[in-house]
């Protein structure tokens, strides 16, 4: 996997690139995070090596496992959470993550406001939108987006963008522009959109965060 890791890395940079190349975009208003979830610390390694330092977890416990040594072993990392967050968590996921992507309802915004004051620290946070609407999905739904907004900041909670996950197995592009659309309506930057399948399209349509796992990591077991 070592030299894998430093190809893989190439490749998708070449990729990021390309697709700022076709949009007209500069390189450096897309960040790369590097999903680790599954993928244990010596696959991880690797990579950091190779100089990436932004990555991304799903599940708090499972990044408190690995991080904190991992942190502290390099220089730099930055580690946002993509993935639903209990709101028993808040704390620990206020004190080990530098980014949040999941804030998609009131009682969320609570704990994380809450659980900042508690740290003294703010924490960006992503509203992440049930963009498809679909039923068991998480996410706030699209018109809830303003009062959602107006909770979070009210908490002084930093809103960093909007963030969506598409529906799988169809074409995203109509998704991604819609994203688009409601972070440009709401005044918002971060743009959070575009997995391995499909990070080139959000490119093209406005991310500035994409999320690649398995094109970085290879498949993830089980
Ligand atoms: C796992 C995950 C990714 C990465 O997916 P890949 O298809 O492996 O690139 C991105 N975003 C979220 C929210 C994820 O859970």
């Amino acid at each position: 996997m070592s030299d894998n890791a430093s190809e893989l890395l190439a490749e998708v940079e070449a990729e990021i690139a390309k697709a700022c190349k076709i949009a007209r975009r500069k390189v450096h208003e897309v960040t790369l995070i590097a999903v680790s979830k599954t993928h244990p610390a010596e696959a991880i390694t690797p990579l950091l090596d190779a100089g990436q330092r932004v990555f991304g977890e799903n599940r708090v416990q499972e990044a408190q496992g690995k991080w904190p040594e991992l942190k502290e072993r390099y220089d730099g990392v930055e580690l946002h959470l993509v993935g639903q967050l209990q709101s028993n968590k808040a704390e620990d996921a206020v004190a080990l993550f530098d980014c949040i992507h999941s804030l998609d309802r009131p009682s969320l915004v609570k704990a994380l406001g809450k659980a900042m004051d508690k740290a003294d620290k703010r924490i960006p946070c992503f509203i992440q939108l049930n963009i498809g609407e679909e039923e068991q999905k998480g996410g706030c739904a699209v018109g809830d987006v303003p009062a959602l907004i107006e909770q979070a900041r009210a908490a002084d909670i930093p809103l960093a963008g909007l963030m969506c996950v598409p529906p799988f197995g169809i074409e995203p592009a109509p998704f991604f522009a819609l994203l688009d659309k409601l972070a440009r309506d709401n005044s918002l930057e971060g743009r959070s959109m575009g997995m391995s399948g499909d990070y080139p399209t959000a490119i093209m349509l406005g991310a500035t965060h994409i999320r690649v796992g398995t094109a970085l990591f290879g498949e993830r077991g089980g």
